[in-house]
């Protein structure tokens, strides 16, 4: 069902992004009536009602939901905790208070605000949406799960979040804390990934028509808060007695899970090359692929086959490389890699080879400088001798 204040609902949301305008009726005070869907949904929210987290991007009970907020959270969120993504969602409001300031913002200022939350496509994409949604809809963002589902970077969860969230359109929200939720409600003994059409389906039966975007937000908080992974909370849980996994006792092993397979070390070189003035060698990176467009020190490919046999003759430039004792390590969603450190000096005079530019050390937090090539420098700047 949806609430016919929707498109004024868009435009405030669009063009005071900062701005939480007082319109909808708070869940205490709610005349929308009775919930539709039993003493399950009742049930959450009135827990809801009391226990809500307080979130950064977040509407106030009785406040309208911005979608410029709620959209930057969903992509920001995915695949990162909420304490990582708090610093970086308050950066972005700063620098980019609103879609159009977004929108109109150099690509580079972009991935230099997003360094650091890792998975950049997510970063590229959403400048493109924001873009989109300028040059489409005008600056106001479309409030069905299909519509925006067509705007870049939205997928089917995240379509439906904002859908849900920002609008209070029914749709079914189903992340890694539904996900949790829901195996446990049901003691589903089937593992994921296969088990997640079930879960949708059993999501999909408990969202109330009234307050499907508090469902959806209680769902998650409940996973978040009371039904974590190890330890839930279960006699807290407003769930407290009509949860199968709880009867059993044994909640803790739902979802059942597929063992993973890990991916297959990689390996590669880095180069970091000091000037003598205080300046890092650095290059950007090609705009497809992993990292795409971020920066880098200098290095070699990363691959399973790797030979660290010779590769100065890969270094940027012609210098007294120091191989750096020790790795530095990090893990990709689907790999690990293991990077081996080669160190130079280099005097002032010396210009960076094409392709390749000098940065200032100081000026290196203004720089898209992913995770990886933090520890990268970092580590040659604790192991090379002075
Ligand atoms: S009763 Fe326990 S296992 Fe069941 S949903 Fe609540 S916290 Fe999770």
């Amino acid at each position: 069902m949806r609430r016919d204040e929707g498109t004024l609902h868009s435009a405030i949301g669009t063009l005071s992004t900062n701005r939480m305008v007082k319109r909808r009726p708070s869940p205490v005070d709610s005349k929308a009536g009775p919930l539709t869907d039993g003493p399950t949904a009742r049930a959450l929210l009135a827990w809801y009602d009391r226990h809500r987290r307080t979130l950064p991007w977040r509407a106030k009970p009785g406040d309208i939901p911005d979608p410029y907020r709620v959209w930057l959270s969903e992509i920001m969120l995915q695949q990162t905790t909420v304490t990582a993504v708090k610093p970086y969602f308050e950066k972005f409001l700063t620098l980019f208070p609103d879609v159009f300031a977004l929108a109109a913002a150099p690509t580079e200022a972009v991935m230099s605000a997003w360094a650091g939350l890792g998975y950049y496509s997510r970063a590229r994409n959403l400048h493109a949406c924001a873009k989109a949604i300028v040059e489409v809809h005008g600056g106001i963002f479309p409030e069905t799960p299909d519509a925006l589902r067509a705007l870049p970077g939205i997928g089917e969860y995240t379509s439906a979040a904002i859908a849900s969230i920002a609008f209070n359109r029914v749709a079914t929200v189903v992340d890694g804390n539904v996900e949790r939720v829901i195996s446990r409600l049901y003691a589903i003994e089937e593992p994921l990934p296969g088990s997640k059409p079930q879960i949708k389906a059993l999501t999909t039966a408990l969202v109330p028509e009234d307050r499907p975007g508090d469902f959806a937000q209680a769902m998650m908080d409940l996973g978040a808060t009371l039904c974590s992974p190890k330890s839930p909370s279960c006699i807290l849980c407003p769930f407290s007695g009509s949860c199968a996994a709880q009867k059993r006792g044994d909640a803790e092993i739902f979802p059942r899970k597929t063992p993973k397979k890990e991916g297959q070390l990689r390996r590669g070189a880095a180069f970091v090359l000091l000037r003598e003035d205080g300046a890092i060698l650095v290059r950007t990176r090609p705009d497809k692929g992993l990292l795409g467009g971020m920066t880098e020190v200098p290095g070699t490919e990363w691959s399973a086959s790797f030979k660290a046999k010779d590769v100065t003759t890969l270094a940027p430039i012609e210098a007294e490389w120091t191989k750096l004792r020790g790795h530095v390590r990090h893990v990709f969603t689907h790999f690990p890699l293991e990077l081996t450190i080669y160190a130079a000096r280099c005097s002032k005079r010396k210009s960076a080879p094409q392709g390749a530019r000098f940065v200032s050390l100081d000026a290196l937090d203004q720089e898209a400088l992913p995770s990886v090539m933090k520890k990268a420098i970092t580590f040659a700047l604790e192991n090379f001798p002075q």
